[in-house]
């Protein structure tokens, strides 16, 4: 008899791979991940993790994106010594340009007070534009800017690889294929995932799915409150050495992230009425590019080399959730994570591990109540 606890996550996103990962850490666990990675937000987006100075104003979102800010560090940590280890994850500062000095001046106080309980956040500081170009060579702007020396840039498409990597190495099973979900209601195992290649159940399982968890509760008699949103960005090539760059994050659409060797990415749209489509729109993208050439105007020349999309999951409030699904014991689930998912992820994914060991969470899952989206008809 198998004395060890199956357990299945389904979906391999940021909170899926982390999820598994942590797992697979526990002697006591059969853990297997399942993954058919179409339209995957995480693999597709731009990679910013500077929540301190967004101007949302829902508390409880900010105290998660915030405890998942200052995660990372530990998380790169936990995954071990790695030769790709700085263009994983890196804190290279993070700069905001507002469209007023008065509004910029309202972020810093915002920012500054933030910093008190939060010091992954690093050093403040109010760049003329002439500081801004030094620190960023592709802006040429007329305005200030903040800068906060702890906005990182993290590779969410590497990321989920190590963290997978690692967890196949701690003994998980990674399977590349959709599952679908059943419940039999009896123990043990009550659920069971049937993909292309067969049938297994498991004694809990992980809803990691981002915008699909529809398709996979709905069939089960739940109502589940999440909607996808397609987020497009470009990857353009500049002949400079990027690496060292700042993070840019200006009104709207056109964030500036530089990663090394001459990448940059510009994005991300935010359109909510594309359903699940993948197809790049270029009048979309084209909109987007322009504006940020007002600001970089180097990259007019720069070369395109790619176009990513990604569905990202939205709840009519825009919150995010995590926790036991409602009716259904030992079967979590986390969604909504919307455009702020890559800096939340990871802490969500620690929190679901925690629950599942039995241990005191980080953050309550009572503040992010999963049955406020989910439940049974
Ligand atoms: C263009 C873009 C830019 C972004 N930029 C940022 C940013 O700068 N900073 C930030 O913090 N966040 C950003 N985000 C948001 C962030 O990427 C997402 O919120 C986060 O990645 C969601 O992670 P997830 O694990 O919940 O879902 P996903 O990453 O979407 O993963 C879900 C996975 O589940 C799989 N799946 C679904 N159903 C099944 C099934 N039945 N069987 C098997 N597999 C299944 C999917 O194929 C997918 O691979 C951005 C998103 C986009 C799209």
């Amino acid at each position: 008899m198998n004395e060890k606890m199956s357990i299945a996550v389904v979906g391999g996103g940021i909170v899926g791979s982390t999820t598994a990962f942590y797992l697979s850490q526990q002697p006591n666990y059969e853990v297997t991940l399942y993954d058919n990675g179409v339209g995957q937000a995480t693999s597709a987006a731009a990679g910013i993790i500077c929540p301190w100075l967004s101007q949302r104003r829902n508390k409880k979102w900010y105290q998660l994106a915030a405890k998942g800010a200052a995660f990372y560090p530990a998380l790169i940590q936990d995954l071990g010594e790695d030769p790709d280890r700085s263009a994983i994850y890196r804190q290279v500062g993070a700069l905001v340009i507002k469209k007023t000095p008065k509004l910029l001046e309202k972020l810093e106080k915002i920012a500054t007070k933030r910093r008190e309980t939060e010091p992954t956040i690093g050093e403040l500081s109010i760049l003329s534009p002439e500081e801004v170009h030094e620190k960023m060579p592709l802006l040429h702007i007329s305005e200030s800017a903040l800068f906060a020396s702890g906005g990182a840039k993290v590779d969410g498409a590497l990321l989920t690889e190590k963290l997978q990597e690692q967890a196949l190495k701690n003994g998980a099973c990674v399977m590349k294929e959709a599952a679908e979900l059943s419940i039999q209601h009896t123990q043990p195992q009550p659920y069971t995932l049937t993909t292309s290649s067969g049938q297994k159940s498991f004694d809990k399982v992980v809803l990691a799915v981002g915008a699909w968890l529809p398709e996979v509760l709905t069939p089960l008699g739940y109502d589940v409150d999440i909607r996808p949103q397609k987020g497009q960005l470009v990857e353009l090539h500049v002949n400079a050495e990027t690496d060292d760059w700042p993070v840019v994050m200006p009104d709207g659409e056109k964030d500036i992230i530089p990663f090394a060797n001459g990448k940059v990415i510009v994005g991300a749209t935010h359109e909510n009425d594309q359903g699940y489509d993948l197809e790049p729109t270029k009048r979309h993208l084209r909109v987007m590019l322009d504006e940020a050439i007002e600001l970089a105007p180097d990259l007019a020349e720069a070369e395109i080399k790619g176009i990513r999309v990604g569905t990202r999951a939205y709840t009519s409030d825009f919150a995010p959730f995590f926790g036991e699904v409602p009716d259904a014991p030992g079967l979590y689930a986390a969604s909504g994570l919307g455009s702020s998912g890559l800096t939340s992820g990871p802490i969500i994914a620690r929190i679901l591990t925690q629950l599942i060991n039995g241990e005191d969470a980080d953050l309550s899952p009572n503040d992010y109540p999963i049955e406020n989206y989910i439940s049974k008809r």
